[in-house]
């Protein structure tokens, strides 16, 4: 008699991977803010997910900790890994998590932090802008053009400097 196939586990899942070691479990929001503060954006690791200002609200019952997100635009493919990674970090914080996303009102790049905005710079990304990029991030040189609609990722367009003829990535959204 042949043994029962097992189910294979599924890719990504809480279940098939060993917890990481944390700090200790959450008990308040601020903590759990502190855990959320520690995701990185899945397309742009130099900014966290908090940076990014898609957590619009986080409240902790006992263990359960209820986040709610806003995408950067619905159909975001980037979404489904930010959530996923929410849920890791949150499941490995020893809480658990439920998600909630709220479409409106809509992100708008307003909302990414000052901090989120500096790093971006410091990474050689310029930053959102309601028109477009206006200067370099590396000279600041207003000289600027666009060379291709898709940078490295297909949430970054690229751009060139014609001061300092250095090519650079502009952040659109996800
Ligand atoms: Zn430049």
């Amino acid at each position: 008699m042949t043994p029962r196939p097992q189910p294979a586990p599924v890719p990504g899942s809480a279940a098939d991977r060993p917890r990481r070691h944390t700090g200790p479990t959450p008990r308040t929001e601020a903590e759990v803010w502190a855990v959320l503060r520690q995701i990185p954006d899945p397309e742009i690791p130099v900014i966290s997910i908090t940076d990014l200002g898609i957590v619009r609200s986080v409240t902790l019952t006992g263990r359960v900790a209820r986040v709610t997100i806003t995408p950067t635009y619905s159909g975001c493919p980037a979404t489904g890994a930010i959530s996923l990674a929410i849920e890791l970090a949150l499941a490995d914080a020893g809480l658990r998590p439920v998600l909630e996303t709220q479409i409106d009102p809509p992100w708008t790049t307003d909302w990414l932090s000052a901090e989120g905005r500096a790093k971006l710079r410091r990474y050689g990304i310029a930053p959102p802008h309601a028109a477009g990029p206006d200067a370099c991030p590396r000279c600041s040189s207003p000289n600027i053009r666009r060379v291709s609609q898709f940078g490295s990722t297909p949430c970054k367009s690229a751009w060139q400097c014609d001061a300092c003829l250095e090519p650079f990535d502009y952040f659109k959204c996800h």
